[in-house]
């Protein structure tokens, strides 16, 4: 069945307030729209997890830089519907941006550190706009538990500071990443990408298979782990490389040994598109 859609806050909020009359618990699932089966996990997840689950899609503005992609962003509302209702949402905000970001909005989170490094760099701004607009549907849907795709690792543990730091009473659960037969993590963005850069696409994950296979193979040295990825990526016709780095996993700060459980991304340009993809290494 597909789920209803509204598209203010009042709407959303007086959903919420009878489904917990009903004594259900809310789960919130927030996406940009142009959904695939990486979404649908989520929401499966939190339909699993929770009795009411809640897609919100909204492009958010504030975290795509001047000449990103905010414009051509693909934006599939009524398939989107179709394919989360078909994995159990009951309810999509959707609102337009002047119902986030009415005139006059003056006020944005940052997380520090967390964002300095991997996306943060080549996105500057990025994780200022993400970590605003999840606290604005935290505070305005006020689910029991919000689901998060590790495809998006970054993503994932600022939002996770952001909730221990400023008291959020809300669960983060984050949901391992999705893939297409080849490895290709699922995105919205690949569907900009023309066949011969999809064939091509698979180094992302060619490349963090390669480090995986090294480090179980002793390898702890983080320069000759990255090198491994940049030679993947420069020997990859149409690709070029943003960054490849092996973080720590917790803090996300470089590292020179593999010593504890590390976090090894990358992204990667075709054309204006850009890819990432992340492991988790454990040495
Ligand atoms: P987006 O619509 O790209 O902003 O993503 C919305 C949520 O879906 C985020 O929490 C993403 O991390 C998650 N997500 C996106 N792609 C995948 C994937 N391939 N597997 C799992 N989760 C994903």
């Amino acid at each position: 069945m597909p789920p209803p859609i509204v598209a203010t806050i009042a709407e959303v909020r007086a959903a919420v307030a009878e489904a917990r009359r009903a004594g259900k618990k809310v789960g919130l699932v927030p996406t940009m729209g142009a959904l695939h089966a990486g979404h649908a996990s989520l929401v499966r997840t939190a339909r699993m997890k929770t009795d009411f689950a809640i897609v919100t899609i909204f492009v958010n503005p504030t975290q795509f830089g001047p000449n990103e992609d905010y414009n051509r962003y693909p934006r599939t509302l009524e398939a989107d519907r179709d394919l989360v209702g078909a994995v159990g949402a009951d309810l999509i905000f959707a609102p337009l941006p002047a119902e986030i970001y009415p005139d006059g909005h003056r006020t944005f989170v940052e997380v520090t550190e967390l964002g300095d490094h991997l996306c943060g760099a080549s996105r500057p701004g990025h994780f200022r706009g993400v970590a605003t607009v999840v606290l604005k549907l935290f505070n305005i849907v006020q689910p029991d538990v919000a689901f998060f795709g590790q495809k998006d690792a970054q993503q994932a543990a600022i939002i996770q500071q952001m909730t221990r730091d400023l008291d959020v009473p809300i669960r983060v659960e984050i949901v391992p990443t999705v893939r297409e037969p080849d490895g290709l993590a699922m995105s919205s963005r690949n569907r900009y990408l023309d066949p011969t850069q999809r064939r091509h696409a698979t180094v992302l994950f060619r490349a963090l298979e390669k480090v995986k296979s090294q480090v179980a193979a002793g390898e702890r040295d983080v320069a000759k782990l990255e090198a491994i990825i940049s030679q993947e990526v420069a020997s990859t016709p149409g690709a070029r490389l943003d960054y490849a780095r092996i973080v720590d996993g917790v803090t996300l700060q470089p590292i020179n040994t593999l010593q504890r459980p590390a976090l090894a991304a990358l992204a990667v340009f075709f054309g204006t598109t850009r890819l990432i993809d992340n492991v988790t290494l454990s040495p």
